[in-house]
């Protein structure tokens, strides 16, 4: 092999490595080591289940630093393959803490023009690489979403509950056929638990248990924390 081949051999195999998400240098691995530290500092010591307002929460970690840069670059610098590791670090809490068998895992939706805009819905795949690891059966079309809502961040607490009344329904599997067992919601991330609520209640109404909602992070809060 020429030296000119081995340098363009060496740059092609620099180009091909993969950037760390978060902070582009060259990675190994999802992450580079420092950052796959700093990510899974943000995990809760044992993560388990926590009640808040009728429905039981499964958080991998805390929704800031590191978790909360990895979770937007995730969704909005259209990195997918983020979820893999993330997803493996949940089933692997969840393992740990609850390894129930007997629950269908039901993503929350999004609209579907929102999920055209960017491509992919990150707790359909989140959800898939978790039931692929915790061998939990998948329903991902238990719940639609039936109304597009404004931005939960421009809202007010009330105003968010409001905005998110009536926003799913059941959706095509379930509206078939309701599940045998109960269902465990999951999502990205868990902040005023409206989203979450309102899914459950579409839920409940039509007679289908839910045994909660598992996320990989919950945004802190000092009541909050008081309750779990
Ligand atoms: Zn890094």
């Amino acid at each position: 092999m020429s030296g000119f081949s081995r340098q363009l051999g060496g740059l092609l195999d620099l180009l091909l490595q993969a950037q760390c998400p978060l902070c582009q240098r060259v990675a190994t691995a999802t992450f580079c080591q420092d950052c796959q530290r700093q990510v899974q500092r943000c995990q809760f010591p044992s993560p388990n289940w926590c009640q808040q307002e009728q429905l039981p929460i499964f958080a991998w970690g805390r929704y800031n630093g590191a978790l909360r840069q990895t979770i937007a670059a995730f969704k909005y610098e259209n990195k997918p393959h983020l979820a893999r590791p993330l997803a493996h670090w949940l089933a692997l809490a969840w393992f740990s803490a609850t390894p129930t068998t007997s629950l269908t895992v039901v993503p929350i939706p999004m609209h579907p023009t929102k999920q055209q805009q960017r491509g992919f819905n990150q707790a359909d795949l989140l959800a898939e690489h978790f039931c692929e690891q915790t061998r939990l059966p998948l329903q991902k079309q238990g719940l639609s979403r039936s109304r597009e809502t404004t931005a939960q961040f421009q809202l007010s607490a009330g105003d968010r509950e409001q905005n998110l009344a009536d926003a799913f329904s059941l959706g095509d599997a379930f509206r078939k056929r309701h599940p045998t067992n109960s269902v465990l919601l999951l999502d990205d991330i868990y902040t005023t638990g409206a989203t979450a609520r309102s899914a459950a209640q579409t839920l409940r109404r039509n007679g289908i248990r839910v045994q909660g909602l598992i996320v990989l992070a919950r945004a802190e809060r000092e009541v909050r924390d008081k309750e779990c």
